[in-house]
C-alpha cells in the first residue's frame, strides 16, 4: 500500500480491501518514524487526519465517493486549511491558524474527500530552491539526507519520495514543483497560469503563482489535477473555461510528436551527465514514434534577471500585509505604532524574505520603476512571444529540469546568484504562463535527474500523456530510494 499508485488505491479503497483510517495510519504512522529525520512535515495532526478519513469512509459506504475519496495526501504549507496551521515556512505564520480553506484545499477535502496528512515544510513563503530558507529548518533528500531535495515544495518533494504520503500538493512560481520533482525522482506538472485557483494560497508573486500536484507518476498528477482545476469567481485571474478529464487521453500513441529541442536549453550551464540522461530521454522518445526539432528561445538567458525583478516586485506588495496588526507574529515590545511595523518585520521575516521585499521595493521605486520594472516586464513579454514562435515549429519542448542533481546543504545557501540560477530552465516558464512538468528521466550518481516538458497553453493533458506513455517504456519513475 505505501508504493501503491493512486488508481491501485482507489481501487483498494472500493474494494474494502483498506478502509480510509487503515490507509491514513499507516502513512500517519510512517510520518511517525521517519519524519524527525526528513523534516518534510511542519504540521501533523493525527487526530484531524482520521476524523477526515472516517468521513471518506462512510462517503465510501454510502456510495457517494469520488475516484480519490479516502486516499490520503501531503498539503505544501503554503494552503490555508481551516483549523490547521498555516505557516508558509514563516516565523510571521508560525502559528497561524486559518479560517477557512483555500480553494485548492476545499476542492481536494471537501469536493473529492482526500484525507489531509499534514502540512509539509517549505522555503519561507516559496522563495528558495532548496528549502532551506524555512523557519522550521531544512528538509533533507531521502536520496542521500546531506542533500537538498530542491525548493520551495521541498517537504511536499520529499514526503512522497520517501513515501510518507502517495502525493501531495505544490506550488510554482519560477519552478518550486519541478525543481524539487526532479531532484527527489517525482513527477509534477506546473499548469497553466489561471487553470488552478490561488485563492487562499498566501501569495508569493501573484502573476506567476500556480499551484498543481506532485507524485510518483503522469497518471497519479492527472487523477490529482482533476481534483484541483475549475473556475473560482473569488481569484480575479482564474480562467473560466470547460473542465477536462485529464485522465481521458494519457494512452495516446506518440507517433508524430514533433518535440522542440530549444538550443539554449543544450548549450552550456547544464552538468554533463544531466545533459546526457535528458538526451537519453529524448532518444527514447524517438522510439515512441516521435521526431526533433531545433528551436530557439532566444530572450530564455533574460528570464532568471527578469524574474529576480518581478517576482520580488510583487512579493514586496503581497508581503505588506505582514505588518503585526491583524495576524500572524507581533513583535513583543515597542515604542509606538511604527516601531511595531518595524520590530515585527525584522523578527517576523528571515533574511531571504527581507532581501527580496528590499529588491522589490527598490524596483518599484520612483526613479527605478523604468529602468528595472518596466523593461523586466517588456522582456517577460518578449520570452512569451519566443515560445509563441517556437511552437509553430513543435508540439512539446524537452530540456533539462535543473541543470544539477540535488546539491548538498549548505553547498549555495551564502550565495543568493548560485541558488538562483538553479531556475535557469524553469523561471520561462512561469513568466510565459505555460504548462510545464518534470519527469524522471535517470540517475546520475546515485541522484535522480528530471526531463523538463513544457506544453502550449492549456495542453496539460498532451503534456500528461505525452509523460506517462514514457512512463509505460520505462522504469525511472519506480525507483524508490531506499531510507533507513
Ligand atoms: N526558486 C525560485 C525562487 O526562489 C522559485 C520559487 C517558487 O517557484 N516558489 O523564487
Amino acid at each position: 500500500m505505501i508504493n501503491a499508485s493512486l488508481k491501485q488505491l482507489s481501487q483498494a479503497l472500493a474494494a474494502r480491501q483498506i478502509s480510509s483510517v487503515e490507509l491514513s495510519t499507516l502513512f500517519l504512522d510512517r510520518i511517525e518514524r521517519l519524519n524527525p529525520t526528513l523534516n518534510a512535515f511542519v504540521t501533523v495532526d493525527r487526530e484531524k487526519s482520521l476524523l477526515m478519513a472516517r468521513a471518506a469512509d462512510a462517503r465510501i459506504a454510502a456510495g457517494t465517493a469520488g475516484p480519490l475519496t479516502g486516499i490520503p495526501i501531503a498539503q505544501k504549507d503554503i494552503f490555508c486549511a481551516e483549523g490547521w496551521t498555516t505557516t508558509c515556512g514563516s516565523k510571521m505564520l508560525a502559528n497561524f491558524v486559518s479560517p477557512y480553506d483555500a480553494t485548492v484545499i476545499h476542492k481536494m477535502h471537501a469536493e473529492a474527500g482526500l484525507v489531509s496528512l499534514g502540512k509539509t515544510n517549505m522555503d519561507e513563503f516559496a522563495m528558495g530552491s532548496s528549502n532551506e530558507t524555512s523557519f522550521f529548518g531544512p528538509v533533507r533528500n531521502p536520496w542521500d539526507s546531506s542533500r537538498v531535495p530542491g525548493g520551495s515544495s521541498g517537504g511536499s518533494a520529499a514526503a512522497v519520495a520517501a513515501r510518507l504520503a502517495p502525493a501531495a500538493t505544490g506550488t510554482d512560481t519560477g519552478g518550486s514543483i519541478r525543481q524539487p520533482a526532479a531532484l527527489c525522482n517525482l513527477t509534477g506538472l506546473k499548469p497553466t497560469y489561471g487553470v488552478v485557483s490561488r485563492y487562499g494560497m498566501i501569495a508569493f508573486a501573484s502573476s506567476l503563482d500556480q499551484a498543481g500536484p506532485m507524485a510518483a507518476s503522469a497518471e497519479d498528477c492527472a487523477l490529482l489535477l482533476n481534483t484541483m482545476v475549475g473556475f473560482d469567481e473569488r481569484d480575479s485571474t482564474s480562467l473560466d473555461r470547460p473542465v477536462e478529464d485529464y485522465t481521458a487521453g494519457l494512452d495516446k500513441p506518440l507517433n508524430g510528436l514533433r518535440i522542440g529541442l530549444p538550443k539554449e536549453f543544450f548549450g552550456e550551464g547544464c552538468d554533463a551527465e544531466v545533459m546526457a540522461a535528458v538526451r537519453a530521454a529524448i532518444a527514447e522518445y524517438e522510439k515512441l514514434g516521435a521526431t526533433t526539432v531545433e528551436v530557439s528561445l532566444p530572450n530564455s538567458h533574460l528570464s532568471v534577471p527578469a524574474y529576480y525583478v518581478i517576482a520580488p516586485a510583487e512579493a514586496s506588495s503581497n508581503l505588506s500585509r505582514f505588518d503585526g496588526a491583524r495576524y500572524g507574529y507581533r513583535a513583543p515590545d515597542y515604542a509606538n505604532l511604527e516601531q511595531m511595523y518595524e520590530k515585527t518585520r525584522a523578527q517576523g521575516f528571515g533574511a531571504e524574505v527581507k532581501r527580496r521585499i528590499m529588491i522589490g521595493a527598490y524596483v518599484l521605486s520612483h526613479g527605478y520603476y523604468d529602468a528595472y520594472y518596466l523593461q523586466a516586464q517588456r522582456i517577460r513579454r518578449l520570452i512569451a512571444d519566443d515560445f509563441v514562435a517556437a511552437f509553430k515549429q513543435c508540439d512539446v519542448i524537452m530540456g533539462p529540469t535543473s541543470p544539477s542533481t540535488a546539491f548538498k546543504l549548505g553547498e549555495k545557501a551564502a550565495d543568493p546568484v548560485q541558488m538562483y540560477l538553479s531556475d535557469i530552465y524553469t523561471i520561462a516558464v512561469n513568466l510565459a504562463g505555460l504548462p510545464g512538468m518534470s519527469v524522471p528521466c535517470g540517475f546520475v550518481g546515485g541522484l535522480p535527474v528530471g526531463l523538463q516538458l513544457i506544453g502550449n497553453y492549456f495542453a496539460e493533458g498532451q503534456l500528461l500523456n505525452v509523460a506517462h506513455r514514457y512512463q509505460q517504456a520505462t522504469d525511472w519513475h519506480q525507483r524508490r530510494a531506499v531510507i533507513a
